[in-house]
């Protein structure tokens, strides 16, 4: 295995588009051992997001159709998939389908599951220290007058590429908070330009996102009444990814997809930091065990999940370190460091990381787009990476778990992670890169 890692590593310096296969993927069984979450704490979370139900409708009109709840669309497309086949020869057996949270209500991006549920969670702790609520109210309260002013007093900050800031600042002014967004140099102008309109401070720095965070960090740490929304440690935001899987148990039924030994679930998701592929990742190994296959995809220029995993430094190595610049125009992958306790907790679950350059992203973009008319942002395109490469480049898995004889029965889900809110100039934009 160390071989292995090496000569993913030497690709990985060289920027050149490769998969890490994570050797120390475990049994479920065997990995709730060592972790330090369960699925208890999940089913917490999937309440809590059930209680403030009542609130976000009131809010959020536009979530009415799922009662206040902030959930997307599990689609089949069958049309890219041909066009992956015959475009890329990549060969993938079963079927393909795409989870929407690129249409996720609020902030358009999978940001809306750990952002909100965060500003959520610590609203209601505020809310029962403070006695606006007491045990039995309805969370709908919270959308009164009264309780907007309360909160008026408190500030909410967040370090962000873009996406986290959206979904966390959104939510924290449409409860009344203070909210600072600390944006990183990559974070694009239209995303500072919405957040500014809904009132939010943005303010900007010419470093990445790692420095975003620790100066976030610490001018939230000199105002008693500031919280800090820690996207590199918190559970909570981990937690409110964790319960999209949860919801897919329903989603799959519906569309007579079984999910078991010998009809495997991959799934493909887009990795920044780790939390949200984390997880969803988490979550899915909970709820499908062993039946379920998760990869995560990275920028060729940002693997910084990927380097943590290969070289078992976790945290204490940048994709810097290895030589790249960790620009890319995948703006939310963006991340030139992973988050230390999602590498420890994922390390036992995750299968694997695909590493996909900038123009593939454009040229995936445009396939969706020409073949199910469905647009995503160059961030979300990565989830493309796994489908196109998987018998390409990961024989060795579907080996090792004998996925072979079974692949006409999968069933494949790329993570679209982000996409509806970009503006129609910048969506023409992106149409014209790397063409
Ligand atoms: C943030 C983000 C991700 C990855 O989430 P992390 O928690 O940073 O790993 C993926 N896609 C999009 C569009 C994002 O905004």
């Amino acid at each position: 295995m160390e071989q292995e890692n090496q000569s993913v590593l030497d690709k990985v310096r060289a920027a050149q588009e490769c998969v890490w296969i994570n050797p120390d993927r475990e049994d479920i069984d065997q990995a709730r051992k060592s972790l330090e979450l369960t699925m208890a704490d999940i089913d917490d979370a999937e309440r809590r997001l059930q209680r403030f139900a009542p609130f976000i409708e009131k809010k959020f009109p536009e979530t009415a159709p799922r009662g206040g709840l902030i959930e997307s669309e599990l689609v089949e497309i069958p049309r890219m998939r041909e066009r992956i086949n015959e475009k890329y020869g990549s060969g993938l057996k079963g079927r393909l389908l795409l989870k929407k949270d690129s249409h996720l209500a609020i902030a358009g991006s999978v940001k809306a599951r750990g952002g909100i549920y965060e500003v959520l969670k610590h609203t209601e702790d505020l809310a029962f220290a403070d006695g606006i609520l007491k045990p039995g109210d309805s969370c709908a309260k919270l959308a009164d007058e009264e309780c907007r002013r309360h909160f008026q007093q408190y500030t909410i900050q967040v370090g962000s590429t873009g996406n986290l800031g959206m979904s966390i600042g959104i939510m924290s002014a449409a409860i009344g908070y203070h909210t600072v967004v600390h944006m990183s140099a990559d974070a694009r102008e239209w995303k500072k330009r919405l957040l500014r309109e809904h009132g939010v401070t943005v303010l900007e720095y010419p470093s990445d996102y790692s420095e975003a965070v620790k100066r976030g960090r610490e001018q939230s740490d000199r105002d008693p009444k500031s919280y800090f929304v820690d996207d590199e440690n918190s559970r909570t935001l981990f937690l409110g990814y964790a319960v999209a899987a949860k919801r897919l148990i329903g989603q799959l039924k519906d569309i007579n997809v079984e999910v078991n030994e010998d009809h495997p679930l991959f799934v493909y998701i887009p990795c920044g930091v780790g939390g949200a592929p984390g997880g969803i990742t988490f979550g899915l190994r909970q709820v499908f065990g062993d039946a379920v296959h998760c990869f995560f995809a990275e920028p060729t220029q940002a693997p910084c999940l990927l380097i943590g995993m290969a070289t078992g430094k976790n945290h204490d190595i940048s994709v810097q370190d290895l030589g790249l610049s960790g620009r890319t125009d995948a703006d939310g992958l963006a991340v030139g460091r992973p988050s230390g306790f999602v590498g420890e907790t994922v390390k036992t679950l995750m299968s694997g990381d695909f590493t996909v350059e900038d123009r593939h992203l454009y040229d995936y973009m445009r396939d969706l787009l020409d073949t199910e008319n469905i647009f995503l942002e160059p961030s979300a395109c990565a989830c493309f990476q796994g489908p196109v490469m998987l018998h390409r480049l990961a024989e060795r898995y579907l080996s090792r778990y004998h996925l072979e004889e079974k692949a006409e029965n999968a069933v494949h889900i790329a993570w679209a992670t982000g996409g509806s809110l970009v503006p129609p100039e910048e969506r023409e934009k992106y149409r014209k890169t790397y063409r």
